[in-house]
């Protein structure tokens, strides 16, 4: 029946942008399957320094739930871009780069350099940053 169809299109959908994924390396640091230097968690969001830092302050912050990038999340309009910006604000301060500035990054598809697909920011500060960037 047709009736049957939109529900099982839109589930779909929604899974292949929310659901945590057995094989996403950044779920598995928000189960902590994973370890991660935390520097910072919300109720929807969870930060962290990276592994192969490019800056004194290199902080990814992600979210709890899996997006594969930030268009994703921003289609689904749950607010979590909003989040990011705010927790963003917040560890910018605590790591004493907010007056100096820094950078709020969003690699989007492997031509920019996206390697792991679950949205995530990179803050980067502590130094001075080209622009444009490379
Ligand atoms: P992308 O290249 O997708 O924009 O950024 C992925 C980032 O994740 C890279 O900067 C990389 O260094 C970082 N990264 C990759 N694996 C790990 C990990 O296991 N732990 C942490 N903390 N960062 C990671
Ligand atoms: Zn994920």
């Amino acid at each position: 029946m047709g009736t049957g169809r939109a529900p099982r299109v839109l589930r779909g959908r929604e899974e292949s942008v929310t659901d945590s994924r057995s094989d996403c390396l950044f779920c598995k640091i928000v189960t902590g399957e994973v370890p991660a230097e935390v520097v910072r968690e919300g109720e929807r969001t969870v930060a962290f320094r990276d592994i192969n830092p490019q800056a004194p302050t290199h902080v990814l912050i992600i979210p709890r739930e899996h997006y594969r990038d930030v268009v994703s999340a921003g289609a689904a309009e749950v607010g979590i871009l909003d989040e990011i910006a705010r927790e963003a604000g917040e560890i910018a301060r605590a790591e004493g780069v907010a007056e100096s500035g820094y950078r709020l990054v969003f690699n989007t598809g492997p031509a920019a350099g996206q390697t792991v697909f679950h949205l995530h920011g990179h803050l980067l500060g502590g130094r001075g940053l080209e622009w444009p960037p490379g």
